[in-house]
């Protein structure tokens, strides 16, 4: 045998989503639109463009200067200390230092069913108990049933919202007193990684809260920034939680290009974040409508990707397939135990367009 830790067998691979080159080449296409990832369509940021090209002037040098720099202007936006915040190669990298730095053998995690996968196999990887509790009819958190089945293993919750793949949020008061009643005994990690979309107002506060509770927070800049190629995450905390993390966390695991992007992108005016975001959003409301029309059940999204039903019990590995070869690439949902379901991210006009052409000739046939 390989002798690999015993847990690794336990894990099951990441499955990313299909890329546009392996899809061009296995169907021999030669347009091909990819809406299975969640990522932004529009990029990064003119500002981040142009500090990318400058940090190429400075790649031999390891970026301590830029870890400092970033922290100071992602704690001043969140009105919190530099000493509240780490980064890391993206909030995947950012949740697995996280279950490393929390995670014995034996302790007991809570995760929603279905939430974003990556939960599950950081956790077991350190030898945790996984246990899953259903989202209601309405796919909003179970936070009852969570709670009542913390135990004194309990460990760990972790928290997706708006949660991935189904888009939805949960009520802004409850999380928050769910956090602050549960979060004296039990770890919280709150991931954020889609929460820019949210409308305003339904915001979990999150400043007092990270304060004096077991709470982590997680953002990343590969969704609402468009920035998924150059990986950056972070994370917010109590200053001990940030000390240890980067204790344990690989030394500048984030490259010098995206924390330059990172930081031109926060520095950026309001004025273009605003624009992709309507953009994105009006764009998600049309989809909304016309999926509606076609005999989709769409479920209320907070973010810039849709869960579907899909018309006449159709299955959606089927269909998925099926839209591949006809070069869409969106997301079949049977793996998170929703086989009538698909989660399509939000694209330009024109690509959602193409998707809604496939599909129609996909679920007519
Ligand atoms: N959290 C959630 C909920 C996600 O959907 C993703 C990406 N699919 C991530 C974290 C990881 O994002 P990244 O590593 O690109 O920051």
């Amino acid at each position: 045998s390989l002798n690999l830790r015993k847990q690794v067998d336990d894990c099951k691979p990441y499955i990313a989503g299909e890329t546009e080159a392996s899809v061009l080449k296995r169907y021999g296409l030669n347009k091909v639109v990819k809406l299975g990832s969640n990522e932004n369509p529009f990029g990064p940021y003119k500002h981040a463009k142009k500090a990318m090209q400058e940090s190429l002037e400075v790649v031999n040098r390891y970026p301590e200067d830029d870890y400092v720099e970033l922290t100071a202007t992602i704690a001043k936006i969140n009105n919190l200390d530099v000493t509240n915040i780490a980064l890391g190669s993206g909030a995947g990298n950012v949740i697995e230092t996280v279950a490393r730095l929390l995670l014995d053998e034996g302790d007991e995690v809570l995760i929603a069913k279905p939430t974003y996968r990556l939960y599950r196999e950081v956790s077991i990887l350190m030898g945790a108990t996984i246990r899953e509790i259903p989202v209601k009819s309405d796919f909003t958190y179970d936070l009852e049933a969570m709670e009542e089945d913390i135990t004194d293993k309990t460990k760990l919750i972790w928290l997706c919202n708006p949660n991935n793949p189904t888009g939805v949020i949960n009520d802004r008061k409850e999380l928050e007193s769910f956090i602050d009643r549960v979060g004296d005994d039990v770890w919280i990690v709150l991931d954020e990684a889609y929460a820019d979309f949210i409308a305003g107002g339904q915001r979990p506060e999150i400043v007092e809260l990270l304060k004096n509770k077991k709470l982590i927070v997680i953002r990343t800049f590969s969704k609402f920034y468009g920035m998924a190629g150059v990986r950056v995450g972070y994370l917010m905390a109590q200053a001990a939680v940030i000390s240890a993390f980067d204790t344990i966390t690989e030394p500048f695991c984030v490259n010098r290009t995206g924390l330059f992007a990172a930081k031109a992108t926060l520095l950026a005016d309001q004025e273009q974040a605003d624009r992709i975001k309507n953009l994105i959003l009006d764009e998600r409301a049309r989809m909304e409508s016309i999926l509606n029309e076609m005999g989709f059940t769409v479920i209320p999204s907070s973010s810039n990707f849709i869960f579907a039903k899909l018309p006449n019990d159709l299955y959606s590995a089927t269909i998925c397939e099926q839209l591949m070869a006809k070069g869409v690439i969106i997301r079949e949902c049977d793996a998170w135990g929703y086989p009538a379901y698909v989660r399509i991210t939000i694209g330009k006009k024109e690509e959602n367009d193409f998707l809604l052409n496939k599909l129609a000739d996909v679920i007519e046939n």
